[in-house]
């Protein structure tokens, strides 16, 4: 069985003050979810504060969401895996669609990203999805199967306990505008086909596919109730701590 994941992806928001006081929040919430695995995601400036926060006190994982493939050197700016495996980070995005899309990310890129992210013994959690023209052009399989085959490329199986998948249609994201549930099952239900095929069958049936768009609590019932929805990627609602505890406990099976 897998375990649902529920990660707050709080982007570039919060005040340190802000940050410490909601990680605080949600570690509070967590003492009632012990099925649930649950990550918050800040921006790095606030990783450590965040981490402080709940230290010894909770289960949540805390998150980065970026990094550089590169161990260490002339890199302004950026933030090497091992930088952040230092600040107690468990879980790193690799190929939000706002890095796509906004920032220009390519899937070579995101590739040298997740086996640095791997290599380092973190969590990865690849983000895929399909912009709005492209699913309107019957796209979306094709967009997400290419993103998982290059963002995966030479990943082995023994290494899939470190990867989620997220599936986060882009024209979903920060938008209001949520995928039904049989959207979600359907295309998470590919993607768990393209894992077997990348992999194996045993080993994509223990792969966590999260749902991210859009997810508030009044919707993370239904889109949760999917059999191939794992978990989910909250943007917005992450940041308000009724909606995002609303979310944790729809995930509790
Ligand atoms: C996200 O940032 O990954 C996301 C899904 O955002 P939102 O929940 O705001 O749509």
């Amino acid at each position: 069985m897998r375990t649902p994941f529920i990660a707050g992806n709080w982007k570039m928001n919060l005040t340190k003050g802000e940050a410490k006081a909601l990680a605080a929040a949600v570690a509070e919430k967590a003492k009632d979810l012990p099925g649930v695995e649950i990550g918050i995601i800040p921006a790095f400036v606030h990783i450590a504060c965040a981490a402080c926060a709940i230290k010894g006190k909770s289960s949540v994982g805390i998150g980065a969401q970026d990094v550089y493939f590169e161990k260490n050197g002339a890199f302004t700016g950026e933030v090497s895996a091992a930088m952040l495996t230092d600040l107690g980070v468990k879980y790193v995005l690799v190929g939000h669609s706002e890095r796509r899309h906004v920032i220009g990310e390519t899937d070579a890129l995101l590739n040298k990203k997740l086996h640095a992210v791997i290599a380092a013994g973190l969590t990865v959690i690849l983000c895929i999805g399909e912009k709005i023209e492209q699913r309107k052009a019957n796209q979306t399989f094709n967009v997400c199967k290419t993103q998982l085959i290059e963002g995966l490329k030479g990943l082995d199986k023994s290494k899939a306990g470190q990867l989620v998948i997220a599936y986060e249609p882009v024209w979903a994201i920060g938008t209001g505008l949520n995928a039904t549930k049989e959207q979600a099952q359907e295309v998470h239900a590919f993607v768990r086909d393209e894992l077997v095929k990348i992999f194996d069958a045993p080993t994509a049936a223990g792969i966590r596919i999260q749902y991210g768009g859009s997810v508030k609590a009044s919707n993370a019932v239904e889109l949760l109730s999917q059999p191939d929805v794992d978990g989910a990627l909250v943007g917005g609602a992450s940041l308000k701590i009724d909606e995002f505890a609303g979310i944790l406990a729809a995930a509790k099976k």
